[in-house]
């Protein structure tokens, strides 16, 4: 199994990246933001309770996200690896992710940072929000909330992953399939 953590801060371009990793290296994908947004579709608890926090650009408390994470990761019994996007946030989340793969025999290969500065990710954020439709792009003081909870409860898991020298930078500025490369030579690098 090869299992990727791709990690940065929000509108850093996590989610284009993983569907293209996805098409390359036959993973399963799972986004923590996607699976809350699909809960929150059908408005059911889970969705529910993640909301209120999702809309004030505050992490969602780690119970509720471990548990559905293991859930997801376990109904791939098949799965070839899986590329996580927007999940580990804490460390908590961090030590709970190797848990669960410790049990499967296959840790984390590599945690992939694509570095965006502030002003640019704003930028992305809002353009998104136009077409994403989500509450949480299209106010400035959530998106602003949300890079400074990246900064104070996110970073300290690419040192946690730095530890166990798993944590590469890259830069996330520039041509969709040029960041793309620089992503696959560390992979490549990371599985080899
Ligand atoms: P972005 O990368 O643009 O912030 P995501 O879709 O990854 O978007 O996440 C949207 C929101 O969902 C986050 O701001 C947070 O409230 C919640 N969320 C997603 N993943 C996690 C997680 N691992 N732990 C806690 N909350 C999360």
């Amino acid at each position: 199994m090869i299992n990727i953590i791709l990690f940065g801060p929000p509108g850093s371009g996590k989610g284009t990246q993983a569907a293209k990793l996805v098409d390359r290296y036959q993973l399963v994908h799972i986004s923590t933001g996607d699976l809350f947004r699909y809960e929150i579709g059908n408005k059911t608890p889970l969705g529910l309770e993640a909301k209120s926090y999702i809309d004030k650009g505050e992490l969602v408390p780690d119970s509720v996200t471990i548990g559905m994470l293991n859930n997801k990761v376990e109904a791939h019994p098949e799965a070839k690896g899986f590329i996580f996007d927007g999940f580990p946030r804490t460390i908590p989340q961090a030590q709970a992710l190797d848990t669960l793969l410790e049990e499967k025999d296959s840790p984390v290969a590599a945690l992939l940072a694509l570095q965006v500065d502030d002003a640019e990710i704003v930028e992305r954020i809002k353009l998104r929000g136009k077409s994403s439709g989500r509450p949480d792009d299209n106010d400035e003081a959530t998106i602003r909330n949300r890079i400074f909870v990246y900064k104070n409860e996110t970073t300290p898991v690419f040192d946690y992953y730095n530890e166990q020298h798993k944590s590469h930078s890259i830069n996330g500025v520039g041509g969709v399939e040029d960041i793309f490369e620089r992503l696959c030579e560390l992979i490549d690098a990371a599985t080899k």
